[in-house]
């Protein structure tokens, strides 16, 4: 680990709270099966681990949107990649890594009513504590962290540092590599 970094919520952690996100997902579908729409980059390690607790995954899909330059929210979304599967008439159940501003959940909510969906529903691992942001974007939160920015677990600092398997705060601008 480097030193502008520290753990913030361990593996252990993390794998206990997924199963009961898991849990509470399937209690809230009651047993319906849905359409999961993961926003990659970020959420592909979450992603892989609910989908293979979950009893309410009829498919699986991906929306690929990038709105983050180094630490910063660019503001704008980016869409790299349109998710494949047909909406129209579905229950969706979006997955992310983390709920900063909400610009990419509100955006996304959006694409798949759009898309026709019959009803939408978002979880996340993380939340970050800040004012100005509309709580029901997110109807499944994992944890809320400090306003700070974190990688590991799926989050990336400019592509790296993804595979990491704890959720690390790293420290402003000191990375150099
Ligand atoms: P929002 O659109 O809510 O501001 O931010 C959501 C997206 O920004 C997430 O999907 C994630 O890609 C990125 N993001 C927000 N905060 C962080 C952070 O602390 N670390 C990393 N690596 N990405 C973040
Ligand atoms: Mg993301």
């Amino acid at each position: 680990m480097r030193q502008n970094m520290s753990v913030l919520i361990h593996r252990d952690r993390i794998a206990n709270r997924v199963r009961e996100l898991a849990m509470e997902i399937g209690s809230a579908y009651n047993g319906q099966a849905v359409v999961v729409i993961g926003i990659l980059g970020g959420a592909f390690v979450f992603m892989a681990d609910l989908v293979r607790q979950a009893d309410f995954v009829s498919q699986v899909d991906f929306l690929w949107l990038e709105s983050y330059e180094g630490q910063k929210s660019t503001g704008k979304i980016k869409v790299r990649q349109e998710a494949n599967v047909d909406m129209q008439g579905k229950d969706i159940l979006i997955l992310d890594d983390i709920l900063d501003t909400g610009l990419t959940l509100g955006f996304t909510r959006e694409y798949v009513l759009n898309q026709g969906a019959k009803s939408v529903r978002a979880a996340v691992l993380l939340k970050k504590d800040r004012e100005n942001v509309d709580p029901a974007l997110a109807e499944n939160v994992g944890f809320t962290i400090p306003d700070k920015f974190v990688i590991g677990y799926g989050l990336d600092y400019n592509g790296k540092y993804r595979h990491l398997p704890d959720i690390c705060v790293m420290e402003p601008e000191k990375e150099n590599l």
